[in-house]
């Protein structure tokens, strides 16, 4: 494929063969390529920040293959219940101090079960009163349970297809592709940005990771953030010992999810604590505009802040941690949001 008047607008009538034309290309046209879209849509060098925490850790009943929090699998994970709201406050107060625009809390779920609700709609208040943008992923959601947490204000919901419709049974046994579609499909009916992406590495072929990105974005609307995930092996998972994938098809990945979805903007997401300084810089090149930070990417270590602040800086790449985040002001209207939550009954006995 070359340059052409189409390129940098938004598509959703991909086909395979296409998708597979971008992939195949000489990697520095590729790169070239998706700067170029990259470049007509985003500042180049700025990267979105949000922090991740995990506010119910394991025992999930679900058997994704490549997951430490499935109960089947014996992997040494420490779980933990639901956190107290005010706990979730604490550690989103940390994250806006630290330079996040945007708090993302997991529960590792195959659904929220209605008790749940309640401290979830609390623990999304309390996040957006900071002035935090609010991510969740939580699971499979109903029409009712999505809509409830639009209401509560939450403004991104999580959900990854994962790999491509064809391979998803070799990954996941215990829900379809059609019950992730459907879950996406009630997210946007109420109205929230969608976060959805994929994994790589899982031991797809070429096809999978094109059918990954063709099933995103031919959804009626592309979703706005899409993490493309690099597999982080973990021992007791069933692709512990899978084989490790190029990494130049990691950053085609990203090369061609950017090309493909334009406007979206393309998460660096797990595996990126086993990706060497070059390598991220050349994710970034690719088109990737967005990064978790701090926290512990759910269960998998993610590299710590300091050495993202010292990388952004030598690529000299802008992102909201770099401002204003010693403002005394904003410092103690977060420290008040805290305060104020703890009197309004906001408390969850976690050990029951
Ligand atoms: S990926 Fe999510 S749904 Fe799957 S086992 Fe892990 S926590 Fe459960």
């Amino acid at each position: 494929m070359s340059f052409n008047d189409s390129l940098g607008s938004v598509r959703h009538n991909w086909t395979l063969d296409e998708v597979n034309a971008l992939f195949q290309m000489p990697f520095n046209d590729l790169l070239f390529q998706a700067q170029a879209v990259h470049r007509q849509h985003f500042d180049a060098n700025a990267v979105q920040v949000s922090t991740l925490l995990s506010i119910k850790t394991g025992a999930c009943p679900e058997d994704c293959s490549y997951c430490p929090q499935s109960a089947r699998y014996n992997t040494d994970l420490e779980t933990q219940k639901l956190m107290e709201v005010q706990d979730v406050l604490e550690k989103a107060a940390e994250a806006k101090q630290s330079g996040s625009e945007r708090f993302c809390m997991g529960a590792a779920w195959r659904n929220p079960k209605d008790r749940d609700m309640p401290y979830i709609i609390k623990m999304i208040e309390g996040v957006k009163d900071m002035g935090l943008e609010t991510c969740m992923t939580l699971g499979m959601l109903t029409k009712d349970q999505a809509q409830a947490l639009a209401d509560a204000g939450l403004d991104y919901y999580n959900h990854n297809l994962d790999t491509s419709p064809e391979f998803y049974g070799e990954i996941i046994s215990t829900r379809t592709y059609e019950d992730r579609l459907n879950t996406l499909d009630n997210v946007r009916a109420a109205g929230m940005n969608v976060c959805s992406g994929g994994i790589v590495g899982l031991g797809e072929n070429a096809n999978d990771r094109s059918g990954l990105l063709m099933t995103l974005a031919n959804l009626d609307q592309h979703p706005e953030s899409v993490p493309i995930n690099m597999l982080v092996k973990v021992e007791g998972t069933p692709l512990a010992d899978q084989e490790d994938l190029d990494p130049f098809e990691f950053i085609r990945t990203i090369a061609v999810a950017r090309i493909m979805m334009p406007k979206s903007y393309v998460r660096l997401s797990a595996g990126r604590e086993e990706m060497n300084d070059q390598m991220q810089a050349m994710c970034f090149l690719a088109g990737a505009n967005s990064v978790f930070y701090g926290c512990k990417l759910l269960t998998t270590d993610n590299p710590d802040e300091d050495a993202d602040r010292a990388l952004f800086r030598r690529l000299g790449i802008n992102s909201e941690m770099s401002k204003g985040y010693s403002d005394e002001v904003e410092q103690y209207a977060i420290e008040q949001a805290v305060k104020d939550k703890q009197t309004q009954g906001m408390f969850y006995d976690a050990t029951t």
